[in-house]
């Protein structure tokens, strides 16, 4: 957003008022404040990361945008850059990062791996993309983006912040400030809290649909 859209009330302003004060609406100021002061959290976890790496550096400067402040911790963090290949071992680290960070927070998956498994989709290890789990705001496709896609990105995510209204955000609505996602388990295989109903059932299925006798065994719920 430019200082003129900033300053841009939405309706005409009177000619003896303009250049001696500013208009704006809070949305606008509020949007403003939060789109130009996003801290992504340090972290990375297969190759994409070092294309992140090489955004943050003095040739492509985050800096201009507000993004150069990298926190390790996710309490300090607005922004979570999932670079790389999602495994069945991070995901439940990754969700329990998000969890841990406050409101207003935004996710960009960055590369294909993160998007949608990448070229490991298909691997027994692999996660075919992280928005299984966490939601995601914005998509960078690529393998590796390079700096300059993943600036596109994020100049995406800071349009996306600008439509947002102070009145309808999430973590401004009664209840729940935040909404906690179940901690995925790595067992034989990855669990989702959130798909044992599911998984009961269809276990149940599988099991009344064996004959007796068989001598068949039903999967593992
Ligand atoms: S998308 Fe490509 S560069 Fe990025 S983590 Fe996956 S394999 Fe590596």
């Amino acid at each position: 957003m430019t200082d003129n859209k900033l300053n841009t009330a939405g309706y005409e302003i009177p000619e003896e008022l303009q250049h001696s004060l500013s208009i704006t609406t809070l949305d606008r100021l509020y949007n403003w404040g939060r789109r130009s002061s996003i801290w992504p959290m340090m972290f990375g976890l297969a190759c994409c990361a070092i294309e992140m790496i090489a955004a943050q550096a003095a040739r492509y400067d985050l800096a201009r945008f507000g993004m150069e402040v990298m926190r390790p911790s996710p309490r300090q963090s607005d922004l979570m850059i999932v670079a790389g290949t999602v495994t069945k071992k991070m995901i439940p680290s990754i969700v329990r990062l998000y969890n841990q960070m406050p409101e207003p927070k935004y996710v960009v998956a960055m590369g294909a791996c993160a998007s949608g498994g990448g070229p490991f989709k298909e691997g027994y290890n692999v996660v075919a993309g992280v928005d299984k789990f966490v939601p995601e705001d914005v998509y960078i496709p690529g393998c590796p983006p390079t700096p300059q896609a993943l600036t596109a990105g994020l100049i995406r995510l800071q349009q996306k912040i600008d439509r947002q209204s102070i009145r309808r955000v999430r973590w401004y609505q009664k209840g729940a400030d935040s909404v906690e996602i179940p901690v995925p388990v790595l067992g034989p295989d990855l669990m989702e809290p959130r798909r044992y109903a599911e998984i009961k059932r269809l276990a149940a299925e599988q099991q009344s649909a064996t004959p007796a006798g068989s001598g068949e065994t039903s999967a593992e719920a």
